[in-house]
């Protein structure tokens, strides 16, 4: 009978072990992580990957987690206002969300164990077996044993620092993004609750954050810090730090509750992608096969989007005991599926990283956006809404089209 490892259990992972769990093949999840607290997990649902979560009949699992829908987006440069867009209110229950990643993967898992062909497995995989140049399994060391584990198909949904990536030899193709980021939490809600549900974009001189109120009300900052300088979380003053960036209204609220800003987590971001994503017996998905930037929060989204595309095309084989050869030709297909939606996706987000960079370089060009701000503001605010029309749906639908 076939049977599928995958090798970690991020959004791509569970997801994808649900689906097949679901329809009766065997599967094993594996997962390096003792639990999933411990890591540091992207929050941001966009419409397509609700649609995906949906399609996939996990929808209803955001009900029993606490969630935030996102209803706006503003950009301040130097203290002006250069873009304040709404959500359109028509997406309804496709709103960009907010989720505890952790309670939602944990949900996944637990919803699959109802399935008897489903296995979880805490462990690292650490190398692949083979036989006939064919991947055949992993090698999953635990605290004080390896387990070896046979598969038809090996699925590395391992994320941007991809172990099975690295074993199967498939090259990542690294593409320029010149930001780290690291991460502030304050855990007390902004006063004003109209404020909650935006994202805001501070850039002022040479230095950039991010700012939004998470699923638990707390205020969460993405402070950019750009290539080349220390991750480190150095002795830094932080309030003032931030104060620097932000404007009056946060920088109140900040001081206010100063002693609740909790150490700065860095993270370091991995962008680009693999030319191919497979070799026999192995399939990259998710950030193992194209890591994503977090700009737009598109990586789960793209994540759940692959899961899809491959369900479509294994499951029928996987069913039938189809052909070595006919695995390798799907696995080929599913890459040509997806790759056109990275590759503008990636592109999207390499943009608008370069634009952020050279606003905060040039002095002249902050200053001559702030200057004719209440003039282009509105021509600012098309392109964006243009550009953000491909990263909610993304090129074209996804749909499941396996029972
Ligand atoms: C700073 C930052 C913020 C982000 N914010 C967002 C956001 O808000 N919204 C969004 O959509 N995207 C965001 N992203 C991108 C997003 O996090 C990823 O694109 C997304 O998590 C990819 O999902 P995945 O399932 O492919 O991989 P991951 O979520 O990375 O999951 C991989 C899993 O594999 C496990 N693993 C790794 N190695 C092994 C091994 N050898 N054996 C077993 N298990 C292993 C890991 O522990 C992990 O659980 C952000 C990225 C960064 C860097």
């Amino acid at each position: 009978m076939a049977s599928v490892v995958i090798v970690g259990a991020g959004p791509a992972g569970t997801t994808l072990a649900y689906l097949l769990a679901q329809r009766g093949i065997e599967v094993t999840l594996v997962e390096a992580a003792a639990n999933f607290e411990r890591v540091f997990r992207g929050e941001g649902l966009m419409p397509g990957g609700l649609y995906a979560l949906e399609q996939m009949g996990l929808f209803d699992l955001l009900d029993q987690i606490p969630c935030r829908q996102l209803h706006a987006w503003e950009f301040v440069v130097d203290d002006r206002t250069v873009l304040h867009v709404n959500e359109p209110t028509d997406l309804g229950r496709y709103r960009p969300t907010i989720i505890p990643q952790p309670a939602f993967l944990s949900a996944v898992v637990e919803r699959a164990q109802a399935f008897p062909s489903f296995r979880f497995l805490h462990g690292t995989v650490q190398a692949l077996t083979q036989e006939a140049d064919r991947v055949q399994g992993v090698v999953v060391r635990q605290a004080d044993q390896e387990i070896e584990l046979e598969a038809t198909l090996v699925m590395g949904a391992d994320g941007r620092g991809s172990t099975v990536r690295r074993l199967a030899n498939l090259p990542l193709q690294k593409l320029d993004y010149d930001a780290d980021v690291l991460w502030l939490r304050l855990p007390v809600p902004l006063p004003d609750p109209s404020q909650r549900s935006v994202f805001y974009g501070f850039i002022c001189g040479s230095e950039s954050l991010g700012a939004y109120t998470s699923w638990d009300d707390s205020l969460k900052f993405a402070y950019l810090v750009p290539r080349g300088q220390s991750l480190d979380s150095k002795p830094i003053d932080w309030p003032t730090r931030l104060a620097e960036i932000a404007p009056d209204w946060i920088v109140d609220h900040i001081r206010t509750h100063a002693e609740a800003l909790e150490a700065p987590i860095p993270l370091k971001v991995v962008f680009g992608r693999c030319p191919q994503w497979f070799q026999p017996g192995v399939l990259l998905i998710g950030d193992a096969a194209h890591p994503m930037a977090p700009i737009r929060a598109q990586g789960i989204n793209l994540a759940l989007r692959d899961v899809i595309v491959t369900a479509n095309h294994l499951i029928p084989l996987l069913r039938t005991n189809a052909t070595p050869e006919q695995f390798d030709q799907a696995m080929q297909r599913i890459q040509a599926e997806r790759q056109p939606e990275i590759v503008r996706c990636q592109n999207l987000q390499s943009s608008e990283q370069q634009l952020a960079t050279r606003l905060c370089q040039s002095s002249i060009l902050r200053g001559l956006l702030t200057q004719l701000s209440p003039l282009v503001r509105p021509v600012i605010e098309r392109g964006w809404l243009a550009r953000q029309k491909h990263l909610r749906f993304g090129l074209k639908p996804v749909v499941l089209a396996v029972e």
